[in-house]
């Protein structure tokens, strides 16, 4: 047991968000093996303390640094940056074996008798079922296997530009031989599912063991009430047929993930609102055009579905609603109010 371990990623502070809800969600159900997460230099240091809480293993990669085969092949096609990032948990060779699971997954059971499959197993993508999905898979580290695996997305990429696509291409055999490599769905439950195929959720949707938020909206895009216990969207959204998971997902950010966060200070709001929006701005002047349309949308749907600014709310209750992603940014939270707030402190 101490030599298998669930491995997750995260790239950034809003993906270690998810990696802490999933590393919650296996504490919860009782794991018997080892909890790690593979993070980037972009994580700011008071999400490192927070991780190093909840997992037994933080692992600091940077594809940039490793200065062999990784650094080769993201200078010959820099566009697989992340994809690569994810490939490094074949590099943990000090596990047996591994499970990798996406940040945005999250168990609604003990899994640990995916420890009984072998490489590589996982379950059906929902938009092509001859592929695999790669948000969660049972994988045996080696380096042999990291430096093909690199070798391999050197020379022929990834159809999908992702992960995906390459270990798809990579264990191409999965499609066709063992079908005790493939997962059953139940391991892999993502909510377009749910949508796409009502009957058969309905029917199955119970034995559910892995929730996968798969695709653009994640869970914390949404606003949550926690008096409620309800994520609310005002936008017409199919994931709402069956908002339980992500309700869920909310109910267990609040209750375990959130005091962490207030503990290690990560919270704070007026220097947590002066962030977001300079990493708005970044955003806005640095990225493409893809990310840039994504983080206005995001923004403005923040701001359609915020509730009319309340007057004199408390400070608490206002920090409350800041860590809920209720951002009042024309009204309280207003560049203009920050500004004011930092110049008191600055006299
Ligand atoms: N990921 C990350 N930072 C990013 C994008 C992705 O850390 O900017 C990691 C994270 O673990 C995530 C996984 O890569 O769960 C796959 O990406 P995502 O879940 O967004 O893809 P999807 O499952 O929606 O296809
Ligand atoms: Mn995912």
């Amino acid at each position: 047991m101490e030599d298998q371990a669930f491995v997750t990623l995260a790239t950034n502070d809003t993906y270690v968000k998810g990696a802490l809800v999933l590393g919650s969600s296996l504490r919860r159900y009782h794991t018997t093996r080892k909890l790690v997460v593979l993070i980037t230099p972009q994580v700011s240091e008071s999400m490192k303390k927070v991780l190093n809480k909840l997992f037994d293993e933080v692992e600091q990669v940077d594809v940039l640094d490793s200065g062999d085969s990784a650094h080769l092949a993201l200078m010959e096609r820099p566009e697989l940056g992340v994809t690569l990032t994810k490939l490094h948990c074949w590099v943990l060779t000090q596990y047996s074996k591994c499970v990798f699971m996406d940040a945005d997954t999250m168990v609604l059971s003990n899994v640990d008798e995916l420890f009984e499959r072998e490489e590589l197993s996982a379950a059906p993508d929902p938009g092509w079922p001859d592929c695999f999905n790669s948000g969660v898979f049972v994988f045996k580290p080696s380096i042999d296997t990291y430096n093909r695996l690199l070798q391999f997305a050197t020379e022929k990429g990834s159809f999908d530009g992702g992960d995906q696509g390459l270990l798809n291409s990579f264990f191409s055999r999965w499609a066709t031989t063992e079908i005790n490599k493939h997962l059953p769905f139940v391991y892999n439950l993502s909510s377009v599912s749910i949508y796409s195929y009502l009957p058969a959720f309905k029917a199955f949707g119970a034995n559910a063991k892995v929730v996968h938020f798969l695709g653009k909206v994640k869970p914390w895009n949404y606003t949550y009430d926690p008096k409620t216990k309800c994520v609310t969207s005002e936008v017409h959204d199919p994931t709402m047929i069956h908002p339980e998971f992500l309700n869920m997902w909310w109910d267990s950010y609040t209750t375990s993930v959130l005091p962490l966060l207030t503990e290690h200070g990560v919270v704070k709001d007026t220097f947590t609102g002066l962030k977001a929006l300079s990493d708005l701005v970044y955003t806005l002047a640095f990225s493409c055009g893809f990310c840039r349309e994504e983080a206005v949308a995001e923004a403005v749907a923040q701001l359609s579905i915020d509730p009319p600014p309340q007057p004199s709310i408390s400070s608490e209750e206002r920090k409350e609603r800041w860590e809920q992603g209720q951002v009042d940014y024309m009204g309280e939270d207003s560049f203009d109010n920050i500004q004011k707030k930092l110049d008191t402190y600055l006299k």
